[in-house]
């Protein structure tokens, strides 16, 4: 598949990979090649890696604990710890091999480290190829509420092995998909068609053409937006309600903790709905999407008791300026409105149908 250049760098996908990645360790002498993992990707994609890795000096291959709960600034300043140790200087290169979670603190912690070093991602996680790798968006939560550290700074290069999401689970798998159907909904209805017959169809191997397309569609946004002024606004739809709905599942020990993937969808369905009663998106299209949504995700409930818990964390939203929550809604698929205000009255209704709507579902 034909490599993406973007503004910032290349993407790469399978068979071209290995090949750039050789190409460019070996024009750049780099002091020393550290690989970030957990322990998932060092079980299981590490020995890939290696495989078409040719490059004589060792690499230092450091590992930390999988997961959101770990996307912390006190992993950053285990990691800035060990880099130190090790001796890595400005001419060190750090390479993520992970989900999103690797990708989104490791970019940090290597745009951090002695004011930057350079930086590959490697996704393996569907979520991580299609979003979390691409843009240069990179940080970590604090305590509870997601993302709000971090730096805009895309690495040296992306490459995208399709291969690795043959370890990769079934609902990690689902979770990456929300963000495909987000792209789908927020800027091409044909694409959303292709993704809605491969959900349909089954797995065949057109995910690949819809992993790329999906990049693509990524890099356009970023490109014409890099500093979320505008266009970009539009790559949080479902994030918003979404965000607020992943952090309160995971502060709360009662509750099981959603996947990232999860709780955008529900975003996705509660937004198409707000988009809706406020600019009347079909609602034809609407209960497509539910339909639709209701094949790939376990409806997840959401008790009233916890309405009140999430719309306080929406305060917390990145989007949010002069205290008011800035909501971006469809007037269409493929046609968005951003900075749309929504109070919580109607908030607590699009629960409400999403309650409804699983429930006959
Ligand atoms: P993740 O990194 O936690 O990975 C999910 C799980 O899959 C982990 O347990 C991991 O060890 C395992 N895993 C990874 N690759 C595997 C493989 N090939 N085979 C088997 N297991 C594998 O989570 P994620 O869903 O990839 O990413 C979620 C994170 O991405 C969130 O923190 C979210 O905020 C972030 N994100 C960032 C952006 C961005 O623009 N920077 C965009 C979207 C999401």
């Amino acid at each position: 598949m034909q490599t993406i250049v973007t503004k910032s760098n290349a993407i790469h996908f399978n068979e071209t990979c290995y090949i750039s990645l050789n190409d460019y360790l070996d024009t750049n002498n780099f002091s020393m090649i550290m690989v970030l993992v957990d322990e998932n990707t060092r079980a299981l994609c590490l020995p890939r890696f290696h495989e078409h890795i040719k490059i004589k000096k060792p690499l230092e291959i450091i590992e930390i604990q999988g997961g959101e709960s770990y996307k912390t600034i006190e992993t950053c300043n285990s990691l800035w710890r060990r880099f130190s140790k090790l001796g890595a200087d400005r001419k060190s290169l750090l390479i993520n091999l992970g989900g999103g979670v690797i990708t989104d603190l490791g970019g940090f912690v290597a745009s951090t480290f002695k004011r930057g070093i350079e930086y590959i991602n490697i996704p393996t996680t569907l979520l991580s190829m299609v979003d979390a790798s691409v843009g240069g968006k990179t940080g970590v939560d604090l305590d509870n509420l997601k993302n709000q550290i971090g730096v805009i700074n895309s690495g040296e290069m992306v490459l995208i092995d399709t291969s690795y999401l043959d370890t990769l689970p079934k609902e990690q798998i689902r979770s990456g998909m929300a963000e495909m159907l987000k792209h789908g909904l927020i800027r091409d209805e044909d694409y959303w068609q292709r993704m809605k017959e491969y959900i349909e169809k089954g797995p065949s191997s057109q995910i690949d053409n819809l992993i790329r397309d999906s990049v693509i569609i990524k890099d356009e946004i970023v490109t014409k937006d890099p500093f979320e002024r505008n266009i970009r606004k539009t790559l949080n739809f479902g994030h918003t309600l979404g965000h607020a709905i992943e952090s309160y599942f995971l502060e709360n020990k009662d509750k099981k903790d959603l996947l990232h993937g999860e709780a955008i969808a529900i975003g996705m369905i509660m937004e198409c709905y707000l988009s809706h009663v406020l600019l009347d998106f079909p609602l034809e299209k609407l209960n497509n999407i539910v339909q639709l949504f209701s094949k790939v995700y376990t409806p997840i409930t959401i008790q009233s008791r916890d309405h009140e818990h999430i719309l306080n964390l929406l305060k917390h939203d990145k989007k949010n300026e002069y205290g008011n929550v800035n909501f971006v809604l469809l007037n269409d698929i493929g046609d968005y409105k951003i900075d749309c205000k929504v109070d919580n009255e109607l908030i607590i209704k699009a629960f409400q149908f999403y309650d409804e709507c699983f429930e006959s579902a």
